[in-house]
């Protein structure tokens, strides 16, 4: 199967040749900044299934995990698309909104709990983890 998706202004489009290895929430302080205060829904996979074209500007930080950090925004209409830390580089993160299709995003665990604000809306029938899992992969 290929799993297509890309930015807003479809200027960044990526296909994938594979079917995610994780889906999970994230509620950790840095996503909520992404997605406008609530957690993001990140699809993880091999770096070497994933093709991206297009313009992606990268911002790097240091993570609530301690690792440092890439995240990838189109520089055109700022819709955040891949993420990847350099103490897994063979992973990349897809965000589920960008996904052509979103109901193939189906998150199997809610991580980083502990930084969710009070009105925070889990999904109670998730596993979940107040921090960072064990990594996958
Ligand atoms: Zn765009
Ligand atoms: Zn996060």
């Amino acid at each position: 199967m290929t799993i297509t998706g890309g930015c807003m202004c479809r200027v960044v489009r990526y296909a994938v040749a594979a079917e995610p290895m994780a889906t999970r929430v994230c509620w950790c302080r840095d996503c909520q900044y992404l997605a406008a205060g609530s957690a993001t829904v990140n699809l993880v996979f091999a770096v070497s299934a994933v093709a991206v074209t297009g313009p992606l500007r990268d911002f790097a930080s240091i993570a609530d995990s301690g690792n440092r950090m890439h995240r990838q925004f189109c520089e055109r209409c700022g819709t955040p698309v891949t993420s990847s830390s350099e103490a897994r580089p063979h992973l990349i993160i897809l965000r589920a909104g960008t996904l052509d299709d979103p109901e193939l995003a189906r998150p199997s665990l809610t991580i980083w709990t502990d930084s969710a604000p009070s009105w925070a809306c889990i999904n109670e029938t998730l596993p979940s983890t107040p921090r960072q899992p064990p990594p996958v992969g």
